[in-house]
């Protein structure tokens, strides 16, 4: 067995020491993580090879188990796995019941940290990495960026001006693209395979799971699950399709590859009457799992990727097969002999789903055909890419029955924003446009205005009165303290005018961190105030966060899904932000836009 691949060797990594800190339960896939590692370590360390191969067999003897590893454990069965000895079987066991393992954990200590970092550099393999640590003395990425550009690693045998080259590259890319990718970006990249999967006849059914099905804001890899029952053919297909920068690992029901973009995708090959359970097990987040299968043990049975089975009964699977199979054709059948409703994937997060859920309370969510409309894009008048009629247009093709035009204030020069006289001509021009009836599409004249640095806002309220709708938002003075910060924020949407408060905590994710800020503080003084916070659907921003939505909105806070689009083609952002809001736990009645023109109108009236 080889090294493991160093992006997988990282994840895991980084999984250890969550497991090490917050104590969570751990998959037979986290413990197979730590026995790579354990190898990898041993690598570094110059250890025998036999001793390091062990690690790595066990390792994939784990992923490839079809038990559930705690009966199996509990059972004291491990060491007839073919692939694990008496020692590994321990530090199975131990890690099983513990969650730690103190050999580990001294073996971690005893490298520099900043070697495990250099795993993660696509090429640098345990070998190679040695001999960097070795030769060179490299111990952290900067080391090594240094000897690549003084022309040293070059010269090492093993290496050659090429692979310096394609070092450099990859640190490059590793920094510009961060460890995560956006979700709106990994779907844009998965889609497709996904489409292709779907087309080959071996494939029965095929659906994405993990985070990306969760449709969390950030995705670390993508994981697709196939039924098929053949795999070989479908696993011959995923590691040869186009656009691979390397194949990672290939197995007969599970293959890894890495995509040129950077991006890793997991797919694992399922029998048919296992899919829906599998799917559950693979979607749900660590700590939903945890309580489903809590509920499924209190009921007298496991719940693994494999299906439903009588907790004590997994060894005679063959005899068990009544729980799988038809009875579980679907997610829905396996939450319903779990005495629950079904819950939709953007929910499986542990926040309270399980419980509403076994109360059939749970909500129902927003979807995409509901929006009528939305508010929050620029056109060419200030930083946009597309003039007024063609936003309109685009909005039009989208069946909207209204559009809101919100350019930059005049603080926000380097976004060319608008002065006095200009958001007057603007606002002009839209009256005259919806008189002409050219487009179904109503538009709504409004203005995203800056909150100064006091609080103010850019334009005094004898010009903001005659807009439709004016959005509050900070673009400059990030660095103020949390209680000035909210101060100012609470001043701004004080403003009678202030009908919404873009961008709350001005985060871009994987690359700003949020403004400090209190933000129940906020979020009162808009519920008292009446105005409404804007779920800002930018893919790099969806902001305010889906965690804080679901109390928010109990409270009353009402929600506007906005695309801050910059052109047409950002329009299609609503779609993020009705993930989003669907994981906030929003139903049609908590957003805006959700309402007629006729009802957005009198709304707005009324403010
Ligand atoms: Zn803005
Ligand atoms: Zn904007």
């Amino acid at each position: 067995m080889c090294v493991p691949d160093s992006l997988e060797a990282h994840n895991s990594l980084q999984r250890g020491r969550t497991f090490g800190m917050v104590h969570k339960y751990m998959d037979k896939h986290d413990i197979a993580h730590i026995l790579d590692e354990i190898g990898t370590l041993l690598m570094l360390q110059g250890e025998n090879p036999f001793k390091i191969r062990a690690y790595h067999n066990a390792a994939r003897a784990l992923e490839n188990l079809e038990e559930d590893l705690a009966v199996v454990v509990k059972e004291k069965r491990l060491e007839d796995i073919p692939g694990i000895g008496e020692k590994i079987a321990l530090k199975i066991t131990m890690l099983v019941e513990t969650e730690r393992l103190p050999y580990y954990e001294k073996l971690k200590k005893s490298m520099p940290e900043g070697l495990l970092a250099l795993l993660n550099i696509p090429g640098l393999g345990g070998k190679k990495v040695k001999a960097l640590y070795e030769k060179l003395k490299i111990k952290k990425v900067e080391d090594l960026v240094d000897a690549c550009k003084k022309g040293k690693v070059a010269k090492l045998a093993g290496f050659g001006a090429k692979t310096q080259e394609n070092i450099l590259n990859s640190i490059v890319k590793i920094e510009t693209y961060g460890r995560r990718v956006l979700w709106w970006t990994a779907n844009r990249i998965a889609k497709p395979i996904l489409e292709q999967l779907s087309k080959l006849k071996e494939v029965k059914q095929v659906e994405i799971a993990g985070s990306l099905r969760r449709k969390l804001e950030t995705v670390g890899d993508v994981d697709i699950l196939v039924a098929s029952s053949s795999p070989s053919r479908v696993m011959e297909w995923f590691t040869k399709q186009s656009g691979i920068d390397k194949v990672l690992a290939k197995g007969p029901t599970k293959s890894s590859i890495r995509l040129k973009e950077g991006l890793q995708v997991d797919l694992r090959v399922i029998p048919e009457n296992q899919f829906a359970a599998a799917l559950m097990y693979f979607t749900g987040s660590k700590d939903h799992n945890i309580k489903i299968r809590g509920r499924a043990n209190a009921q007298g049975l496991t719940l693994n990727e494999y299906g439903l089975e009588p907790l004590t009964g997994a060894r005679k699977r063959k005899t068990m097969t009544k729980l799988t199979g038809k009875k579980l054709a679907t997610e829905e059948a396996v939450y319903k002999i779990l005495g629950l409703s079904y819950i939709p994937p953007e929910l499986r997060e542990d926040m309270g789903e399980i419980a509403a859920a076994e109360k059939g309370k749970l909500p129902t969510l927003v979807e995409e055909k509901d929006i009528k409309g939305v508010f929050h894009c620029h056109t060419t008048e200030s930083d946009g890419h597309n003039t007024l009629e063609e936003m309109v247009a685009a909005a039009q093709k989208l069946r909207w029955q209204y559009l809101g035009i919100s350019d930059h204030s005049k603080s926000s020069f380097q976004a060319n924003g608008m002065d006095e006289d200009r958001l007057f001509e603007q606002v002009g021009s839209i009256r005259k446009l919806n008189k002409t009836k050219k487009f179904s599409t109503y538009v709504f004249a409004g203005l995203e205005c800056d909150i100064l640095t006091s609080g103010k806002l850019d334009f005094p309220d004898s010009v903001l009165k005659k807009l439709d709708f004016v959005i509050v938002s900070i673009h400059r003075s990030f660095n103020l303290d949390e209680k000035t910060m909210t101060a100012r924020i609470i001043k701004a949407i004080e403003n009678p005018y202030a009908t919404m408060l873009g961008h709350l905590t001005g985060r871009l994710l994987l690359k700003r961190e949020p403004y400090p800020l209190n933000i129940p503080k906020v979020i009162d003084a808009c519920i008292a105030n009446h105005t409404i916070i804007e779920l800002n659907a930018h893919p790099m921003r969806l902001d305010m966060d889906w965690r804080l939505w679901h109390k928010a909105a109990d409270k009353g806070l009402k929600c506007s899904i906005n695309p801050d689009a910059h052109s047409t083609e950002d329009l299609q952002y609503y779609r993020a932000g009705v993930n989003i809001a669907r994981k906030g736990w929003l139903e049609r009645q908590d957003i805006l836009n959700t309402l007629s023109l006729a009802k957005v109108k009198a709304y707005l009236k009324i403010r």
